[in-house]
């Protein structure tokens, strides 16, 4: 019933000159990537894990999560599913992992950060994502969320080694991590740009915090010029680079994403024919002067008016 309200979307994502962007889904449990699967989403560009973890006084076991992760895998046989490690703390409090009563939570330990003090999560974590992936057809690849050193990479990246997860990523969530893109990406095989959280650290505005919600928007010039530094860090090693925040759900701002070089957009699937029908609607150069408009705007606001006016679509 679900899945009849959602507009189909029938891929590939490309732009009006055939430029390539996967169109794929954000999932978070095995209920939504059947509903995904069914709205036509290309892959998973972002499962969201805590699901299993919520609501519940320790962690799940190993099996418990196999079976959680299968189901989504399955959902999505031989197609990519870009699996998120336990993103904990912040905005995704849990119970069994209380930060001792931090003042900034979200400037805490929360996300990757959470595996220093909690080594056992993440190993558990792995070897049912492995499990998992052994037993599916799917195209995994694994991310962690909050990276900010060049050293938190790499140790993710070899933790996923030790499992044979191969294709191993980070999400670019914090400015740190968009700057040093370039040699954070000699580890990781691909980058995906979490804006939700990327506006938040850039602009310093608490994004659940009404009071600042005029600040906590993707279309500021400065959070697209991070995903800018992004893209040119990853093009120098050659690694892709997508968006899974909500900004990729946006059809006008999900135009400018690739003109700056982002090659997938991940998003609520009912999102997706919108998405679609505006990239279908501009080639891959139109879209790099939509970008080149945006960065060069002086507001959010500027940005995303200018932008509009230049999408016919959209008018
Ligand atoms: C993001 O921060 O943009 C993101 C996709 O992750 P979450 O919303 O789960 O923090
Ligand atoms: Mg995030």
């Amino acid at each position: 019933a679900l899945a009849a309200q959602v507009r189909t979307f029938t891929g590939p994502g490309q732009t009006a000159d055939g430029h390539r962007v996967e169109l794929l889904a954000n999932v978070g449990d095995p209920a939504a990537s059947k509903a995904a699967a069914a709205a036509g989403a290309e892959g998973v560009g972002l499962f969201r894990t805590e699901f299993a973890f919520l609501d519940r006084d320790e962690a799940p076991s190993i099996d418990e999560q196999v079976a959680a992760y299968r189901q989504v895998f399955a959902a999505f046989a031989d197609r990519k599913v870009v699996i998120r490690t336990l993103d904990a703390g912040a905005d995704k409090p849990m119970p069994f992992l209380a930060g001792d009563g931090e003042v900034n939570p979200a400037l805490g330990v929360r996300g990757l950060r959470t595996a220093a003090q909690h080594p056992d999560i993440l190993e558990d974590q792995l070897t049912a994502i492995a499990r998992a992936r052994a037993a599916e057809s799917a195209d995994v690849w694994v991310m962690a969320p909050m990276v900010s050193t060049v050293d938190e990479a790499a140790d993710f990246v070899a933790a996923c080694a030790r499992h044979g997860l191969d294709h191993a990523g980070v999400m670019v969530e914090v400015p740190s991590a968009a700057l040093m893109a370039g040699p954070i990406l000699a580890h990781a095989t691909f980058a995906s740009v979490g804006t939700n959280d990327l506006v938040q650290y850039t602009m310093a505005a608490d994004r659940l915090l009404g009071a600042v919600a005029h600040l906590s928007v993707a279309w500021q010039p400065a959070v697209l010029q991070l995903v800018a530094a992004t893209c040119a860090g990853a093009a120098a090693q050659g690694r892709p680079v997508g968006v899974c925040g909500e900004a990729a759900a946006s059809p006008a701002l999900a135009a400018v994403l690739v003109g700056l070089g982002v090659t997938s957009l991940s998003m609520t699937p009912r999102a997706l024919a919108d998405v679609a029908a505006v990239l279908a609607s501009v080639t891959y150069d139109e879209c790099r002067r939509l970008a080149g408009l945006a960065l060069a705007a002086s507001s959010a606001a500027d940005a995303r008016a200018t932008v509009r006016g230049e999408l016919p679509v959209l008018v």
